[in-house]
């Protein structure tokens, strides 16, 4: 490398957006793109990348390990459910787990994963570990992929201030062909295949640096079942579980049921009103009531369309307004959360006032004549 054009780089080298950011987002557009249910992060540290991936509407699992407590315990919190989470649950199910441990030992809790990261991992890794790394990733947890990143040492000269290795607690830093014939070696053991990438452009005239953190992304050649991988394998536990986080979702029946109560009285109460205005414009006056022009709004519009069949109109009878189960039902939102009309009267029975044959939600509307 010419020693002038090296140090002329030297000084300007700076990425942007910083590369922990670009090596995480490189991971989550994987997800975007693979979209995995279940993904662990070994080496997790402060859990920044699996809070970026919590937002992966794709995942439905996600588990971080790290050999250090402390620094997993900082933020651990901030992968909590939030109160909106709560307030409008999620259609997906969603697990955060956090495990103290070692890549270097196997634990059952790992196993079933669609995708594993260890993303500035292995460079931390003593000697013995690294050995056995490949047979607990691969031969044990045999995802369906697994992404490696690692510094790649002929990027380093470029990088202002690295003497030996970017960082102090590094054990080795690897150029491209180590790396690559480590990868390549792993995949071959374990039947997988595996294609090089990374992130952090070299400038333009040393592409010959390559990228400054070098990627392996290995893919499993052959298939195998979540249940199938869990018999096979019996191990005993031996990370510790420090965070446990299950997010409100709708596939939870008691969210599913607040959510359906809530969408079920939200259109009751638009159509009850609109009925109410209707009736104390026209009244009972079939000749006015059928010159009745529907305002232009698209609920309006959307309910003259469902109400087609005579069971489905919703109707005033003195102080009480009925509204036809079967109308709330063909609401779109009513419909996707319920699925089916059954499924729609378990869930509102007892919670909402019905009409005697229970197939109409009843309001009664004598204050609301007052008010008039
Ligand atoms: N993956 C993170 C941080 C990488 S730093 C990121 O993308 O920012 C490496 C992390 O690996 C450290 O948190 C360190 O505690 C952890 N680590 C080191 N040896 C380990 C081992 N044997 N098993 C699990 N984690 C280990």
């Amino acid at each position: 490398m010419d020693k002038n054009f090296q140090e002329e780089f030297t000084q300007i080298i700076k990425f942007n957006p910083p590369l922990y950011k670009q090596r995480h987002q490189f991971v989550k557009d994987l997800v975007e793109k693979y979209k995995p249910k279940k993904v662990a992060d070994l080496g997790c540290a402060d859990c920044s990348l699996l809070r970026m991936l919590k937002f992966c509407s794709c995942i439905e699992v996600l588990a971080g390990l790290d050999i250090c407590a402390d620094v997993m315990k900082e933020k651990m919190y901030t992968l909590s459910p939030l109160p909106v989470d709560y307030l409008q649950p999620s259609e997906r199910s969603l697990t955060v787990t956090l495990h103290h441990g070692s890549v270097a030992h196997k634990d059952p809790c790992m196993l079933g994963f669609d995708l594993v990261t260890c993303i500035e991992l292995i460079e931390h890794l003593e000697e013995p570990e690294l050995k056995k790394f490949p047979e607990v990733v691969f031969g044990f947890m045999a995802p369906r992929m697994v992404v490696i990143s690692t510094p790649n040492s002929e990027f380093n000269p470029l990088l202002p201030g690295v003497m030996l290795y970017r960082h102090p607690d590094h054990k080795f830093e690897w150029n491209q062909a180590q790396f690559q014939s480590w990868a390549l070696e792993t995949a071959r053991c374990y039947d997988y295949s595996v294609e090089f990438t990374g992130v952090g452009q070299p400038p333009t005239g040393m592409e010959k640096a390559g990228f400054c953190t070098q990627i392996g992304i290995f893919v499993r050649k052959y298939s195998q079942t979540g249940e199938s991988v869990q018999c096979e394998k019996p191990t005993e536990a031996v990370y510790k579980t420090v965070f446990k986080a299950v997010y409100p979702s709708l596939k939870d029946e008691k969210y599913l049921q607040n959510a359906v109560i809530s969408e079920v009285i939200f259109t009751a109460q638009i159509i009850k009103h609109r009925l109410i205005s209707k009736h104390a414009e026209y009244g009972d006056d079939p000749e006015r009531k059928s010159k009745f022009q529907p305002s232009m709004d698209c609920f309006t519009n959307y309910l003259g369309k469902v109400v087609v069949e005579k069971n489905m109109e919703p109707f005033v009878s003195g102080n009480e307004v009925y509204i036809p189960l079967a109308t709330i039902f063909s609401f779109p939102k009513v419909n996707r959360l319920c699925g089916t009309f059954e499924k729609l009267c378990k869930l509102i029975a007892g919670k909402v006032t019905l009409s005697s044959d229970g197939s109409a939600v009843m309001f009664n509307i004598e204050h609301e004549n007052e008010e008039n």
